[in-house]
């Protein structure tokens, strides 16, 4: 039988992982610069976590979960998204008791969703993100904004488009669902099956819904930003004005819309203009609504997620991947007996004590069988240690790029090395 991934998902190679970590290295430092802590979550939560803190009215609850019965009969789900189980953690361990705000990320995270691989989505894929809670004020929205939006830069996607808009809070919404409703209810006849039930119990759903149809009335349909109360209308003008004191450019974008009710006034996507309807890279927005959702007190909470295979395929597109050097520092070939192979082990121990990237046979080959695989390699210097090396404890260091060598006494070698590797 062969064996292989299942449908859906996907192996990090080696010559993709230098990238990956490159990448979470960047992302690592900048949080740490903004404030922000990493959270680990488990990979599966009781199911309920999801029904609750994604919406069992979604179409990831009720379509795309990974859900099964564990041996003990609970109903487990493997995370679909992050969010709900970092609030669950939150309150687990009573952080709303501590100071506030309190900012975390995750990095790397592997998510599960049953998805047709067919649409370019994995069934396994990884997400980064940041949530604060305890943070109402407009400023804090500008922050996670920022950490994004720089973030992006910094990894060379330069050309991008922010796109905000406010969704009001549960108080104007109710007024703006009456008025959307009422719209609705004049478009009953094109609107889809689904969208039907979605009129009653959460009309501002009609609006993300992907059939064509729907989305045609849904351009026409009143703004939610035309109906949101003074207060959401104070908060927006906040987010403007410290986008402005952060230097991003932005655009109000009526359209983008998150239709779940824990969701509270600011939502923003950030696009790579350069990568066209596959641009968006980094969407969230504000849920002051969720954690009281989750069974927990009355805090407001701000994130956004990124989906990291997204990201690095808009940076491989721009030409951004960086380069990931793989080759050896050193190569220490040796004749092969024991003597030999017992100083070239020691040898690269040392060196690699320093620092340096070493590298020795493990299979007793013959010399010329190690110095050809040390030339194939891409290693940068190369030691070979005979008989004569052995008797008078000294090397020769051979650049592998020149040709050129220098002599080293054994004790000295690993701070040959490095000089050379830094020369
Ligand atoms: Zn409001
Ligand atoms: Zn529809």
């Amino acid at each position: 039988m062969e064996m292989k991934a299942p449908r859906g998902t996907h192996d990090i190679m080696p010559e993709q992982s230098g990238a990956w970590q490159a990448v979470e290295d960047v992302i690592r430092r900048r949080c740490a610069r903004f404030g922000f802590e990493e959270i680990r979550t488990p990979i599966f939560e009781q199911t309920n976590v999801f029904a609750r803190g994604v919406g069992d009215t979604t179409d990831i609850v009720q379509k795309e979960m990974y859900t099964f019965d564990d041996k003990g009969g609970r109903s487990m789900t493997l995370r679909p998204e992050n969010t709900a189980g970092v609030v669950r953690a939150f309150l687990e361990h009573r952080l709303y008791s501590g100071p506030m705000p309190v900012k975390l990320y995750y990095l790397s995270a592997p998510m599960f969703r049953y998805e047709n691989p067919q649409s370019g989505r994995y069934r396994q894929f990884h997400q980064f993100g940041v949530e604060v809670f305890g943070a109402p004020s407009a400023s804090c929205d500008a922050e996670v904004i920022a950490l994004a939006w720089g973030l992006l830069k910094e990894l060379g996607v330069e050309k991008l488009a922010l796109h905000i808009n406010s969704i009001g809070c549960p108080t104007c919404r109710m007024e703006y669902q009456k008025s959307l409703r009422a719209y609705f209810n004049d478009h009953l006849d094109t609107l889809c099956g689904t969208c039907h039930e979605r009129l009653d119990r959460n009309p501002m759903r009609i609006l993300d819904c992907k059939s064509p149809e729907c989305k045609a009335v849904a351009e026409n349909a009143p703004k939610m930003i035309d109906h949101i109360c003074d207060d959401c209308k104070e908060h927006f003008q906040q987010l403007k004005t410290y986008l402005e004191v952060a230097g991003i450019p932005y655009s109000v974008d009526p359209m983008i819309v998150r239709g779940l009710d824990y969701y509270t006034r600011t939502v923003f996507e950030i696009i790579s203009e350069d990568i066209g309807a596959q641009g968006t890279v980094c969407g969230g927005g504000r849920y002051d609504g969720l954690m009281r959702l989750m069974g927990g007190p009355e805090l407001p909470g701000v994130g956004f997620a990124f989906g990291v295979e997204r990201l690095l395929m808009v940076m491989e597109a721009l030409g951004k991947l960086p380069e990931v050097d793989r080759t050896s520092d050193v190569y220490i070939a040796s004749l092969p007996n024991d003597d030999a192979r017992k100083k070239a082990f020691e040898l690269c121990m040392t060196c690699r004590a320093e620092g340096i990237r070493a590298e020795i046979d493990h299979a007793a080959r013959g010399l010329k069988a190690q110095t050809k695989y040390a030339g194939k390699s891409g290693a940068k210097f190369m030691i070979v240690i005979g008989d004569d090396e052995l008797a008078n404890e000294s090397v020769r260091i051979r650049n592998m790029a020149d040709g050129t060598e220098i002599e080293s006494s054994m004790a000295d070698v690993a701070k040959n090395v490095l000089s050379l590797i830094h020369a």
